[in-house]
């Protein structure tokens, strides 16, 4: 079968605490309207007819021009029954499917059942059982009643084209309004069959609801770093102290563990590299601690919304043995990003003798992090 798609996009953002219409609120990278749209570019779907406000046709209209369907803007009406009844006059298949522009999350397999019934039964409503007890309101209070006996209405709601005009007319000239499509439908040409829907195909209706949705943003970041060994210097790694009659080389601490923790960190950001942030010709990082220096990156991640999810990181040292000082970085790199230690792994290795570190002219680090959106 082929059908076309009514999405009505009337909505304000009163409701999600925004100052425009929620439709153009942000899913993680892409627009709640641009994930609705995506599941409707289908084979089966002729033409998709966008409802929405004057103020609003601008952006849909742009946002449309980078589907690869046609869809067709119009001017929406007061209600969510003025904006379906306009957009069915560019209707010309022989189906229509109505659905939610708030519900981005609904599946291939949703909207395949609704048209299916649909074009089986002449209309299908989606809908999921009701999952929590219900509670009928009375003038004194409120009584129990049998939730399976109710249903949650979702979309897509498939008709005949020619049906739901019809239904929508006669509802005009009643006056008969409704919260959703099927209930038009059922009130003046026939009862609607039910298409199971998926408790996953919600619907956006508060800010609680937009904040639930938003899928965390996932970052990795890698970092590496290498320093010269000299007598007369400390040998600091994360943050420790280690006796050895060598130490590090550089304009810092020169503790290389951190510094390729923090090039990591700041890499996942897109940040560039310590060397932008602490440049090493500034006086004032001169014998810097390394750890202080990492308390500014992680300020940054906080600053761009990130936290730690977890650390791993390899330092290759010819000597001295590390392994009695790895638990103590570990500990000093946990407390700096606020997680917990198993959150943070520092292993270290020789390399054979082989190479500037196995020549003990120096010491390597790298290290990998991912973050997390949200503090
Ligand atoms: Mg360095």
């Amino acid at each position: 079968m082929k059908a076309d798609v009514i999405i009505p996009c009337g909505g304000s953002g009163s409701r999600t605490g925004l100052s425009y219409n929620k439709l153009f609120a942000d899913l993680g990278g892409v627009k709640v309207i641009e994930k609705t749209l995506s599941a409707f570019c289908r084979d089966d779907v002729a033409k998709i007819i966008l409802p929405c406000s004057e103020k609003d046709e601008k952006l849909f209209k742009e946002i449309s021009l980078n589907f690869d369907k046609d869809i067709i803007i119009v001017r929406g009406g007061a209600t969510r029954g003025e904006s379906v009844k306009n957009a069915l006059a560019f209707c010309n298949e022989k189906f229509v499917a109505i659905h939610d522009g708030a519900r981005p999350f609904v599946s291939q397999s949703v909207i395949t059942r609704a048209f299916e019934i649909a074009e089986k039964s002449g209309a299908a409503v989606t809908c999921v059982p009701v999952t929590d007890s219900v509670r009928k309101k009375e003038k004194d209070g409120s009584v129990a009643v049998n939730r399976h006996d109710y249903y949650s209405v979702q979309t897509p709601q498939v008709f005949k084209t020619e049906e739901i005009k019809r239904a929508y007319n006669l509802a005009e000239k009643d006056g008969f309004t409704a919260t959703d499509d099927a209930a038009v439908y059922e009130r003046y040409i026939a009862k609607v069959a039910i298409s199971e829907g998926n408790p996953l195909n919600k619907k956006i209706t508060t800010a609680a609801d937009l904040a639930a949705f938003v899928p965390e943003d996932f970052r990795v970041g890698t970092g590496w770093d290498t320093h010269a060994l000299a007598e007369g210097r400390k040998l600091i790694l994360g943050g420790v102290d280690i006796p050895h009659t060598k130490g590090l080389v550089g304009h810092s601490d020169a503790d290389v563990l951190v510094h390729a923790t923090m090039d990591a960190a700041l890499g996942a950001l897109g940040r560039r590299d310590i060397g932008m942030l602490f440049p090493d010709t500034d006086p004032a990082y001169k014998g810097a601690d390394s750890m202080k220096l990492l308390e500014h990156v992680i300020s940054l991640m906080k600053e761009d919304g990130y936290r730690l999810n977890n650390l791993s990181a390899v330092i290759m040292a010819q000597k001295p043995k590390l392994s009695p000082y790895i638990p103590a970085m570990a500990a000093n790199l946990a407390a700096a990003f606020s997680v917990d230690v198993s959150r943070i792994n520092v292993a270290a290795t020789t390399t054979e003798k082989l190479g500037m570190a196995g020549r003990e002219e120096g010491i390597s680090a790298i290290c990998c992090c991912s973050l997390i959106s949200g503090n």
